[in-house]
């Protein structure tokens, strides 16, 4: 009988456990495996990212309309009895949440409700293991794991030991060493004046902060989705309220509390705003590329993936996006009218990838302040404004990601030429990964209310006095007595400062893919080691991040990888 361990048991946890019943089942070898899982949150199957208790103002980045790829589980049979089937995460909903028109405004719901989904599908498969003998479920970090003759010995908090022959570690995000500015920040901050927040989550750490008051300034440390749930924290949870005026656009009013700080003052190193999705599933079909184009999106993406093509760093793929953006913003009847042919446009996109400051009459003008830049975003997302051809390449692309992720994952090619494929990746999420359009309407009514100023968005300079920190930026000051940094780390390993990490390191068990990226593993999540022999320990998600492209969306949990992982775990029996 084979030991098996899963450590951390979130989104990937879970599928992981799900591939894994369905091949036992299929190859009929459920006899031949023990399961463990090691999680330290009290509900199995969320992790922190979907936890069910966390505010209603941490939104999913996903509309519920993409998240009909999230398939359900099909009936797992095993000799003596099954597992039954879950929905999918569309035919989970209720009723009155299924969006049947395309020209509906997309909903985003809050994490907490997928949190829902997530625990309902997880308790459905593991009631039924625990019932018959065939699961342990263990409450516990693991801080260490080792590998000697032939076993992996897994070292608890609590300084308990465990010994198995396979592990799985699904242990998704972990915190890593905080940047220089953060760390000053934090040390700043000691006199207790003034407060700094290293991280946003969990979020109730600065809602039930008394040192946030109707006279604090605060900086948020970053632009992104994050910055965004911060900000409905500092106003929502202190009884400020958006009154939507236009059910079909969310513009906002915003009707601030006693409560509600003085001033938010968000910054970043460009200040340069995300971008949101079109409004509804009408809108952003004008941005999906035909099966055509995404079927040649895929071969030129699987030529380099293979070996077989040669490239120069991210060039092919910045090659290939401009060839389809081009012809996708070519066939928008809302675009900026310019007199120009495709190999102009295609000029025009390279020049942009390869330099995001890039000025030109199609593109919006990053030199603009960042409230018009929101602004100009969420026209084009409502249809009111001609498109610009960044905004257009950005939508384009999230669709032909998924495509991206599962062909270039685990690709033929130099760890240099990964990392500058991941670095387009992330240059483009600003658009890719883009909030609803609602979260932008509240920015802009918090700019108009005067809480949220825009000022200082753009590298401002930032000097620490006894009263604070000082912001100025083109002549203007301010001082805040409040800084929350909403910037996630990257999972870059060399950095992580869990000591389950930090063990493995050590243990020489694991090694980056590239000193700025994840885990090398191969297809099937197993480690490629510093002396590349092959041992049963496999990571899935965003600490394999190089090996794999694309980790950090819900949807990819429940993707390829984890159906591979299972496979060669079930071979090993
Ligand atoms: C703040 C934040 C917001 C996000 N928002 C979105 C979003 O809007 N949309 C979206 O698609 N994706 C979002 N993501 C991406 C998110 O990471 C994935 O959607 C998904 O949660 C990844 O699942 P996972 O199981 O790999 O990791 P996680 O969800 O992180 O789960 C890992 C699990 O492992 C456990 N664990 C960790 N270390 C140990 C240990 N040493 N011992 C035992 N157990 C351990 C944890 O407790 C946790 O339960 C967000 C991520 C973060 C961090």
């Amino acid at each position: 009988m084979r030991k098996l361990a899963i450590v951390g048991f979130g989104p990937r946890g879970l599928h992981s456990l799900e591939c894994l019943c369905i091949k036992l089942s299929k190859e009929q070898k459920d006899k031949y495996v023990t399961i463990t899982i090691f999680e330290n949150e009290e509900d199995l199957g969320a992790g922190k990212v979907w936890n069910v208790n966390q505010p209603n103002v941490n939104w999913i980045n996903i509309s519920e309309r993409a998240l009909k790829d999230l398939s359900g589980r099909e009936k797992i049979k095993f000799s003596d009895f099954e597992i039954p089937a879950f929905p999918s995460y569309k035919k989970w909903l209720p009723k009155k949440d299924k969006n049947l028109s395309k020209t509906i405004p997309d909903k985003f719901p809050p994490r907490n409700k997928v949190g829902c989904y997530l625990i309902e599908r997880a308790n459905s498969i593991i009631s039924v293991l625990k019932a018959h003998d065939k699961i342990k479920i263990l409450k516990a970090v693991i801080v260490n794991v080792d590998f000697k003759s032939d076993k992996f010995n897994l070292t608890s908090l609590d300084k308990e030991i465990f010994i198995f022959d396979e592990v799985l570690l699904t242990i998704g995000h972990q915190t890593t060493k905080f940047d220089k500015d953060v760390e000053t920040y934090e040390v700043q901050s000691l006199n207790r004046k003034h407060t700094s927040f290293s991280q946003v989550y969990p979020l109730k750490k600065i809602i039930n902060s008394d040192k946030i008051t109707s006279e604090t300034n605060i900086a948020i440390r970053g632009l992104g989705l994050s910055m965004i749930d911060a900000v409905r924290a500092l106003t929502i949870e202190k009884s400020g309220r958006f009154k939507i005026l236009n059910k079909k656009t969310f513009e906002s009013e915003f009707i601030s509390s006693s409560n509600v700080a003085h001033k938010i003052i968000p910054y970043s190193l460009n200040g340069l705003p995300m971008a949101p999705k079109p409004i509804h599933a009408k809108m952003d079909e004008i941005f999906k590329p035909s099966k055509k184009q995404l079927k040649f999106f895929k071969k030129s993406i699987k030529g380099v993936a293979n070996g077989k093509k040669e490239t120069n760093g991210n060039s092919f793929l910045m090659e290939v996006i401009a060839e389809i953006g081009s012809e996708v913003y070519l066939n928008l009847e809302n675009r900026i009218s310019l007199n120009i042919d495709k190999k102009g446009l295609k000029k025009i996109i390279i020049i942009l990838l390869e330099d995001d400051s890039y000025k030109h009459d199609l593109i919006e003008d990053s030199s603009q302040d960042t409230a018009t830049i929101l602004a100009s975003f969420v026209e084009m997302a409502i249809g009111k404004r001609q498109i610009s051809l960044d905004y257009c390449v950005g939508q384009v692309v999230r669709h032909c990601q998924p495509i991206l992720y599962k062909t270039f994952s685990h690709a033929k090619v130099t760890e240099e030429i990964i990392s500058e494929v991941i670095k387009l990746d992330e240059q483009l999420k600003r658009y890719s990964y883009g909030p609803p359009i609602e979260s932008m309407q509240q920015l802009l009514a918090l700019h108009r209310a005067e809480i949220i100023d825009f000022s200082f968005a753009a590298n401002p300079k930032i000097e620490h006095k006894e009263n604070g920190w000082k912001f100025s930026k083109n002549g203007k000051e301010i001082t805040v007595n409040t800084i929350i940094n909403s910037v996630l780390s990257a999972p870059e390993i060399l950095d992580v400062t869990a000591p389950i990490i930090r063990n493995l390191l050590k243990n020489d068990i694991i090694k980056p893919i590239h000193t700025k990226l994840g885990v090398h593993t191969n297809k099937n999540g197993i480690i490629i080691n510093a002396d590349k022999k092959e041992i049963p320990l496999a990571v899935l998600g965003r600490l394999a991040k190089g090996s794999v492209i694309g980790v950090d969306a819900i949807l990819e949990c429940f993707g390829p990888r984890i159906k591979d992982w299972a496979k060669g775990c079930v071979s090993r029996l």
